[in-house]
């Protein structure tokens, strides 16, 4: 579409030059035989799962993940190759499409798995396993070994891979560090295991962006790297033992539509929550809390970009619009574009996450409902 129309009202722009030189950065310190699979959950955390995913074709990367069996669905209607692993819930009924679309199901648990034996109609379905090591939230318990062997030997499954992931990956300290390692301890008896019993356990993976920060030696088959490769780290606080030189994937624009001046003791917007203290000038930006947004950054003092000047969010928020101090903008006119989230200090998404108590992959898998997606590199 015309560029003028994607920029009409509330956007986000997409550099996918950066989405290939955090790749670069990746790969750089996993190990040589490692791949990297690229997490596509949420709207590839509300980068727009297509247009993130051909990019990633593109550049040569095979391996996908999702959460869900419609994000691999819509993968596959738009022509992306590779392997696509569903790491989340299919329900049984729905299994024949996991088959239709070429996709690869995730066993999460061992009930999962028994009901799965029973689809009469199940012959070498593609599938990963996920392995419970410690973390309670999915996968078979890592003790059940005899039950893993055996699905290892029905013919009913295609075991392509196994997997599990770490509660306490982003943390550097010393309890964290010592749960991570039991984790990966009872992972690697499991593969041990199967190896001994000449099983041939296919792909195995365990690591996601934190994991590779912070075990950046481990040599597992696969990385499953989500929040890195848009380019963010989860918050502010939150870093790995190594660092990459990141660059964000997206930013979050709108527009000035509207500009007036306001006398001392006037109110702006709903409920009268802002008064103004003197004469101001104010603007009101297209975009809004249906636009991702937060409504909870009104209460926050937060600051959005426009013609180089950071400019205070005063009101609240509203659902399609909000309302700036522009009182030291001089050359302010309408149809100039507001950054909301970019690249400047008080407007970055680890410090907007950070300032909600929240994290990046929320700040940003909520994106997108209503947002034209606009590719500038
Ligand atoms: C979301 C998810 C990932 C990716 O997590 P990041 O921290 O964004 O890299 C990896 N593995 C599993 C199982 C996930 O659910």
């Amino acid at each position: 579409m015309e560029e003028e129309f994607l920029k009409n009202r509330a956007w986000a722009e997409l550099n996918l030059d950066n989405l290939k030189h955090n790749i670069e950065e990746i790969k750089k310190v996993i190990s040589k035989k490692t791949k990297i699979m690229a997490v596509l959950k949420a709207n590839a955390y509300g980068h727009n799962l297509v247009i993130i995913a051909q990019k990633l074709n593109e550049i040569g990367i095979l391996d996908f993940a999702v959460a869900t069996l419609d994000e691999g669905i819509t993968l596959r209607k738009h022509k992306i190759k590779g392997n696509i692993l569903i790491m989340g819930y299919t329900s049984i009924e729905n299994i024949k499409y996991v088959i239709h679309y070429d996709l690869i199901q995730t066993i999460i648990d061992e009930d999962y798995a028994n009901s799965l034996k029973k689809l009469t109609y199940l012959s070498k379905l593609k599938v990963h396993l996920k392995i419970n090591t410690g973390m309670n939230r999915l996968g078979i318990n890592y003790q059940n070994y005899q039950f893993i062997k055996d699905l290892y030997l029905n013919k009913k499954f295609n075991i392509l891979g196994i997997y599990t992931h770490l509660s306490t990956s982003n943390s550097q300290n010393k309890s964290a560090i010592l749960f991570a390692k039991k984790q990966i301890e009872r992972f690697d008896k499991v593969i041990n295991n199967l190896k001994n019993d000449k099983i041939n356990v296919g792909k195995t993976h365990l690591q996601s962006s934190y994991g590779i920060l912070n075990y950046p030696h481990l040599k597992y088959d696969y990385v499953r790297a989500g929040i890195l490769i848009y380019g963010l780290y989860n918050d502010n606080y939150t870093y790995g033992k190594i660092n990459l030189n990141l660059l964000p994937v997206l930013s979050l624009k709108a527009k000035i539509v509207s500009i007036k001046t306001i006398k001392k003791g006037e109110i702006v917007g709903y409920g009268r929550k802002y008064v103004a203290k003197k004469e101001e000038k104010i603007a009101t930006v297209s975009i809004g809390y249906v636009d991702g947004y937060p409504k909870n950054l009104e209460n926050l003092n937060i600051k959005v970009f426009v013609n180089n000047k950071y400019a205070l969010v005063i009101g609240k928020i509203c659902m399609d619009q909000l309302v700036i101090n522009v009182s030291h903008i001089p050359n302010i006119k309408v149809n100039d574009i507001v950054t909301l989230i970019g690249e400047n200090k008080y407007i970055k998404a680890e410090y907007i996450a950070t300032k909600l108590k929240t994290i990046t992959p929320e700040l940003l898998g909520r994106l997108g409902s209503r947002l034209n997606y606009l590719v500038v590199k």
